[in-house]
């Protein structure tokens, strides 16, 4: 059966990436994002389903955060598809503030994107898998390198991103050996998020400060997300892998 696959966040940077990498595959991709994705014309309301050309089979526009809006696009996908087989959770924001500078309505818009919406969107999407321990579904978490370590004046976002490790690892215990479930840990990746917008020239000339001296790109973390979701990745689970320019080396 081809692979199908929901990748959120999948209107740019690694979320565009990872969609075009598995369309490309051959899986049939949701793609989800909080504005519709690019390439499809005006944005169309939550929950309209879109025949697409090639393997974009969905496009769905929702805030992650919004528990109502992901239910919605669950029962969705299960009516359309009857099930899911990869979820590559992509959504997310970063913000950089000193810590006295930080309202605490910065801290929870980033808490709610990352952590709550990463919840909400695990805990729906492995509600639409099937357990299989001779092939089993596979759930993605994008989190960062920064899950492994504090970062000044990030402190909501490294937070953000510990507990989508918690979250990864306490299902990928629960849910063994039916579903695998990891994180990815990128380094500084080539996207709109590593710009100008989001963060300072100081941080990211600092975020260059790693062993391999470049960013990375999105497909470089797509080919993870890849690997994970291959036949090569049915003895990981729990993990945290790092497409990171060595930026960590636990
Ligand atoms: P990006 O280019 O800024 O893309 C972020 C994506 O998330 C966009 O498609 C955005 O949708 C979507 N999004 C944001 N808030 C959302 C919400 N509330 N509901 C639904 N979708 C939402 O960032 P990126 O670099 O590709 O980052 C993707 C993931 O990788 C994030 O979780 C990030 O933390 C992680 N990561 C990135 C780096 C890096 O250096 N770039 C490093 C480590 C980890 P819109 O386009 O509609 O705004």
């Amino acid at each position: 059966m081809t692979a199908r696959v929901l990748v959120t966040g999948a209107g740019r940077g690694i979320g565009a990436a990872c969609a075009r990498a598995f369309a490309a595959s051959g899986a049939r991709v949701a793609r989800a994002d909080l504005a519709a994705p690019a390439g499809e014309g005006p944005a169309f309301a939550f929950a309209f389903a879109f025949a697409f050309a090639f393997a974009f089979a969905f496009a769905f526009a929702f805030d992650v955060s919004d528990e109502a809006a992901v239910t919605a696009m669950a029962d969705s996908l299960r009516a359309s598809w009857g099930g899911l087989d990869v979820l590559v959770h992509c959504a997310g924001i970063i913000h950089e503030a000193p810590l006295l500078r930080t309202p605490v309505a910065d801290f929870d818009r980033v808490i709610a994107v990352n952590l709550r919406g990463s919840f909400l969107v695990g805990r729906a999407a492995i509600g639409l898998m099937t357990p299989d321990a001779a092939d089993p579904p596979r759930v993605l978490m994008i989190a960062s390198d920064m899950a492994h370590y504090g970062r000044e004046t990030f402190s909501p976002y490294v937070a953000s991103k510990h507990g989508v490790l918690g979250l990864v690892r306490s299902w990928a215990k629960e849910f063994a050996p039916g579903i695998l479930v990891n994180a990815i840990c990128p380094g500084p990746i080539d996207t709109d998020m590593l710009g100008a917008a989001h963060m300072s020239a100081e941080w990211r000339a600092k975020e260059l400060a790693i062993p391999l001296a470049r960013f990375g790109q999105p497909e470089e973390v797509a080919a993870t997300a890849l690997f994970l979701a291959s036949d090569g990745g049915r003895y990981f689970t729990g993990q945290a892998i790092g497409p990171n320019g060595g930026s960590v080396m636990p």
